[in-house]
This record gives structure tokens, C-alpha cells and sequence, in this order.
């Protein structure tokens, strides 16, 4: 979530300072509680040995009569931006996570395709499926100001009905949202469901958005600036990177200690394997509570 800006805010809410403490706090003690450490380093190295990180996506979009109607070649190619991007192919570091399509549907509800924020408890409550493990996209028209929201993985534990990503189907690659149609949207978004939040965070106050190799940023940049560097601290801003507002075609990278605080994220909230991880018991990272298969569009019928 983010600040609402005049026109193209990524997300529609802020978090206060008080909220990213407090989700900080949470992380730190359920690593420690689950892991004996709440060094991330320390959890990310034993995780990482066994691989990656291959997370189900379930798609749903809402359509209003034509309107919406997302094709399957606009969500398989949101899916190969989704693991270019998060395999640093465009700059930057490789997170270790990637995404594989385990389902598809289409859902005609002009009230929910028009209001998704208004409606998001009914329509999450109806299509999204699986446990913490799986992703569930969204589509719908989220409008003008606003281009996507989500929750983050601290929420699950309360809300885990609510979770998961809503995108405007417009941010889709191709899409006709002008400056913001190559998929990054889902990208960004989907950096807040694994546990990031914005590069300007806190803006030049401790701890920014508590990743040390994202120097602090006071505000967001909008369009594309060439270079900034608006806080006191060492380093200049990050412009090009993901959980930025700025253009799609400005942003292109995570940085290696964002990686680091997703796979934290992960083990701490989403991983079904806790101690086992350090323990070294398991071999397997892929998470999948998916069916697999199904690409096809399956319509499910409107609701209320
Ligand atoms: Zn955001």
C-alpha cells in the first residue's frame, strides 16, 4: 500500500509509521519464534541451498460484460514478466522466487469488475483458493488513481480470506494504461504480498523501508527522473527500483537485501515448512497447494 498521489499512485493507502514498526516487530519474533533467529541472513542461507522458491498463481479476473476480459496469452505473459523480474533479468538482484500459473477464471460482475475495493471482501471470499502459499491475482477496473492493492503477508495470520493481489487490467503487458502497461503493477504489487514495502517508506526517517541496500528516499518518484537524491543519508535514490512509483518503463530492479527480506517473509508467514527448514529435514522450497495445468479461461458464474 502507498500514498495516494493525484494520479497514479501504485496503491491506495498509506501505512503509517507506527504500522511498518509494528510489522517490522512481527517479523523479527515469528523468525525467532520459528527459527531461533531473527537474523535474516542467517535463515535466508539455510533456505537458500535448497533452490528456489516457485510460487502457484491463481488468476482470476472480473469482467463487466466485454470489459475485463482478460485473455490467457495477457496472464501467461504476466506470469514470464513476473519471473523475469524477480530473477533480475532486466538489473539488479535475482530474488530467488518464481511464479507458475496453477489456474485461470473469469468472473462477469460488472459491480465488482467496476468497484473491486468496495467489493473486495465478497470477491475474494468467493474465487480465491489456497492456503498462505498461494498467490491470488485479481483484475478488475481499479481506476484512475490508483493502479493496484494488496495485503502483506503479517495479515494472513488475522485475515487470510483477504489475501492476495488486485491489479487494474489495464497494468497487464500490453494493457492501455499508458506508462504503466509492461506488468511491473503486479510486479510492485506483488512485492508488498511477499512481505516489501516501498522504497520510500518512512522517507528519510530510520528505519526507511528497513532494507539496508535501498538508500532512504523522501518521497516517491513519479514519471521517470534521470537522478535524485533527496535525503541526507549515503546513496542516491532508488528510481528504478520496483516498489518505486515511478513509470514501467523506469523501473527494472530488487536489490539483493530486498530478496533477502522476501525469503524471510516467506519462512516466517508463508512457508508450510518452519524449523524443518534450518533442520535441514526437507529438500523442497516449491510450495505448491495448486491443482496445476488449467490455462484455459473457466468462467465462474456472477454473484451478488
Ligand atoms: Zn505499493
Amino acid at each position: 500500500m502507498g500514498a495516494r498521489r493525484a494520479a497514479h499512485g501504485r496503491d491506495p493507502d498509506d501505512l503509517s509509521a507506527g504500522q511498518v514498526a509494528a510489522m517490522l516487530d512481527d517479523l523479527k519474533r515469528t523468525l525467532l519464534h520459528r527459527y531461533g533467529t531473527a537474523d535474516e541472513r542467517r535463515v535466508e542461507s539455510a533456505l537458500r541451498t535448497r533452490g528456489r522458491l516457485v510460487i502457484p498463481v491463481r488468476f482470476h479476473a472480473l469482467s463487466g460484460g466485454r470489459r475485463g476480459r482478460v485473455p490467457a496469452r495477457a496472464v501467461r505473459r504476466q506470469i514470464s514478466t513476473l519471473n523475469a523480474a524477480y530473477a533480475g533479468r532486466w538489473g539488479g538482484a535475482d530474488t530467488g522466487v518464481r511464479f507458475r500459473l496453477a489456474g485461470f477464471d473469469v468472473t462477469d460482475n460488472a459491480r465488482w469488475f467496476h468497484h473491486p475495493q468496495r467489493y473486495e471482501n465478497r470477491i475474494k471470499t468467493r474465487l480465491r483458493r489456497g492456503g498462505p502459499g498461494t498467490l491470488n491475482v485479481f483484475t478488475a477496473a481499479v481506476g484512475q488513481d490508483v493502479l493496484g492493492f494488496s495485503t502483506f503477508p503479517q495479515w494472513y495470520g488475522e485475515k487470510p480470506r483477504l489475501d492476495g493481489v488486485v491489479v487494474d487490467y489495464r497494468s497487464l503487458p500490453d494493457g492501455a494504461y499508458r506508462r504503466f502497461d509492461r506488468g511491473y503493477t503486479a510486479v510492485h504489487e506483488i512485492g508488498h504480498w511477499l512481505g516489501l514495502f516501498h522504497t520510500f517508506e518512512n522517507g528519510c526517517a530510520s528505519p526507511g523501508d528497513a532494507v539496508a541496500d535501498t538508500p532512504y528516499e523522501a518521497e516517491p518518484a513519479a514519471g521517470c527522473p534521470y537522478a535524485r537524491d533527496t535525503c541526507p543519508q549515503r546513496g542516491a535514490d532508488p528510481v528504478h527500483n520496483f516498489m518505486n512509483y515511478g513509470w514501467d518503463a523506469c523501473m527494472r530492479e530488487f536489490t539483493a537485501g530486498q530478496g533477502r527480506r522476501i525469503r524471510a517473509a516467506w519462512a516466517a508467514y508463508r512457508s508450510p515448512r518452519r524449523r524443518a527448514d534450518l533442520a535441514g529435514r526437507d529438500r523442497s522450497t516449491s510450495v505448491d497447494h495448486g491443482t496445476g495445468g488449467g490455462v484455459a479461461a473457466r468462467s465462474v458464474g456472477g454473484a451478488r
